[in-house]
């Protein structure tokens, strides 16, 4: 127990950058009024224009949250995911303990993101929200043909994507991951805005520029003092937040409007919500505490910067730079741990889209009356994983990627056997961006409980000790 209070001591005990306690506080407070304002407003937009918002108002909160305040969140993501995970690795210096902080971390993501898909599978089996038979409310042919139809509109770059991003299955999700975690051309990769590259990369030259020693000091400290200055900046970009994630849900609510949510979908969005919040409110909590054996709900509430932004934002990536301000300063969090482990958390671990990839293929196999076996059930818990580690840390790949599961699922039905038509994923397009919100927000908390966990095994202090402390002026709380 007095280790956590070590823990949160060493990082300077909750002073969130410039503003500390009350810089905080003020900042949460505006957020959480943004959320609701948005809300409100998106809400009362789509009832006034009678769900058809003129393009010129929903364009405004576009330009306002996504051209931006996204664009400016995403303008500091590479070369903070470059500098956290080549100063985070260095720090770590000793080639043994990386290994036991990348394994445990590997271990951690894999661990949490198949119990999430398992608790998806057993929800959504339990709950049989597709069921087309159930009395009044079931799914019926015509939401399952306007479903087609909402997919038949999409432009045809979209399904082009959506079916090429399907078409290797179970392989495919295995290629999908690999292509990325060897990039041919770093630089390119950085160019595109892909972070996995970029932290494969970053993570190889942390480890070689450890082993130079000397010769690889000075470049440390370059990267050392580009961490330390994109986070300023963070610290700066973060008082946007309020007006970002306002206009941000008000777009998502204008044009979709709360009430999709009920009605026949009513079901399917209680069990995905119900699966997330049982992963996020009680599975995440009991891992932290039977390693950390602090209270998790308090960690929670320090992660509260980096959750809310995540619910504005629907992209875990975006999120990144909050989620590692919030960890290093509220959340105790050590800066070896969390400047490696939440980066490569944002854009492979993904408890909540793992979950939400398989109710939502398990429903939408209901939707169409396919009954699914056991061991099609277990394709669905592995794919899904898999699918899910490949989904980029931006909004709707969750539903992109779930087209690998369906076609790992369909390509073990035989061939007599019904299918399900590529063009079912309409039927959950619509309230997919609410969905999102949601699992994006549970993204990023797992990422932040597993940094919570890894600060066990690469504590700031003991580590700077093991490693020579090449970097040990970044223990001291700033
Ligand atoms: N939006 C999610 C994220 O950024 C990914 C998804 O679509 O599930 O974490």
């Amino acid at each position: 127990m007095s280790d956590v209070k070590d823990d949160i001591e060493s990082t300077g005990g909750g002073d969130a950058g410039d503003g500390g306690h009350g810089g905080t506080w003020l900042l949460t407070w505006l957020i959480l009024a943004g959320l609701l304002i948005g809300c409100g407003v998106g809400e009362a937009l789509f009832r006034a224009y009678d769900g058809q918002v003129p393009a010129g108002i929903t364009g405004g909160f576009e330009f306002v949250g996504n051209t931006f305040f996204m664009s400016l969140l995403k303008m500091v993501l590479v070369p903070l995911v470059a500098s956290s995970v080549i100063v985070g690795v260095s720090s770590i210096g000793d080639p043994s303990q990386l290994g036991k902080v990348g394994g445990c971390t590997l271990a951690y993501y894999f661990t949490t993101m198949a119990m999430a898909v398992i608790l998806g599978v057993a929800l959504v089996s339990m709950i049989q929200p597709g069921d087309p038979h159930r009395d009044g409310a079931g799914i019926g042919k015509e939401i399952i043909n306007k479903g087609e139809e909402a997919y038949a509109s999409e432009s045809q770059d979209t399904r082009k994507h959506i079916e090429k991003t399907g078409e290797g299955g179970l392989v495919g999700a295995f290629k999908n991951i690999a292509q990325q975690l060897i990039p041919s051309n770093p630089i390119g990769s950085a160019a595109e805005g892909q972070l996995l590259p970029v932290i494969s990369f970053s993570l190889l030259l942390g480890v070689v520029l450890t082993a130079i020693g000397d010769a690889g000091k000075p470049l440390l400290r370059v990267f050392e003092s580009l961490f330390t200055a994109i986070m300023k900046l963070v610290d700066w970009i973060l008082w946007l937040a309020p007006i970002g994630v306002l206009a941000l849900v008000a777009w998502t609510v204008a044009r979709i409007g709360i009430n999709s949510l009920f009605g026949p979908m009513l079901l399917y969005v209680i069990t995905v919500l119900a699966g997330l919040a049982i992963h996020a409110f009680i599975v995440l909590p009991l891992i932290l505490w039977l390693f950390v054996r602090s209270n998790p709900y308090v960690f929670m509430h320090q992660m509260r910067a980096a959750l809310m932004t995540a619910l504005g934002t629907d992209s875990s990536s975006a999120t990144l730079p909050v989620t590692i301000e919030s960890a290093e300063t509220e959340g105790g969090c050590s800066k070896r741990a969390a400047n490696f482990v939440l980066p490569l958390g944002a854009t492979i671990n993904m408890d909540g889209t793992a979950l939400y990839e398989a109710v939502a293929v398990v429903f939408l196999f209901q939707c169409y009356g396919i009954e699914l076996t056991g061991v099609q059930l277990a394709i669905i818990v592995i794919t899904a994983t898999l699918a899910a580690i490949g989904a980029a840390g931006i909004p709707s790949a969750g539903l992109v990627t779930m087209v690998i599961v369906v076609q790992a699922v369909n390509g073990s039905l035989g061939a007599d056997a019904p299918h399900l038509p590529l063009a079912a994923v309409g039927i959950i397009l619509g309230i997919d961006r609410i969905l999102d919100m949601c699992r994006t927000t549970v993204n990023v908390w797992g990422d932040a409980v597993g940094a919570k966990i890894i600060t066990r095994i690469a504590p700031d202090e003991i580590t700077d000790q093991a490693a020579g402390g090449p970097l040990s002026a970044m223990t001291s709380p700033e």
